[in-house]
């Protein structure tokens, strides 16, 4: 196996099975078997879900190795890893360069009135099948409404940074 299928098969072995992910910067509790919830659904379950044994009601039995594994296993990858991105740095400049650009990074829909959040590759599709009609012409593509033209939607694109 690649180094890199290893790593996203013990990611996948950290995988809160409530909420069905791995994120970073959070507390891992288990149960008395060993099975890993994170810490933002341990509050809410009582048994197990993958193996139904009682949860410690008082206190939640704590799994530092994962909290580390996880640390270890995310460091490097774009924070939109779960949106779809597969990006991974060798430098953290890097990291910082992507995350800006990343064709996953939420925006806000620039529309007055929708303010829905969506992924950056999505956006166009957003905007003309939720908000414009595309027309093709003679002069290229447009989109009816306010003729915003298909350049200004990718210059809102290109301008856009989610800080
Ligand atoms: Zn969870
Ligand atoms: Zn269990
Ligand atoms: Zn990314
Ligand atoms: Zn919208």
């Amino acid at each position: 196996m690649e180094e890199d299928d290893v790593a996203a098969s013990h990611l996948k072995s950290l995988e809160c099975p409530v909420c069905l992910e791995v994120r970073a910067g959070l507390k891992m509790f288990q149960c008395a078997n060993g099975h890993v919830v994170c810490g933002a659904c341990v509050g809410g379950i009582r048994i197990c879900p993958a193996c139904r044994v009682k949860m410690p009601e008082s206190s939640p039995i704590r799994c530092l190795v994962a909290e580390a594994d996880i640390e270890r296993l995310l460091a490097g990858r774009c924070a939109h890893r779960e949106a779809g991105c597969a990006f991974k740095a060798a430098a953290r400049d890097q990291l910082e360069r992507h995350s800006a650009a990343c064709s996953y990074r939420p925006l806000t829909c620039p529309r007055i009135g929708c303010g829905a959040t969506i992924a950056a590759e999505s956006l166009v599709g957003h905007l003309t099948s939720k908000h414009f009609q595309p027309v093709t012409d003679a002069t290229g593509v447009y989109y009816t409404e306010d003729k915003m033209q298909a350049g200004s939607i990718k210059g809102y694109m290109d301008h856009e940074t989610t800080d």
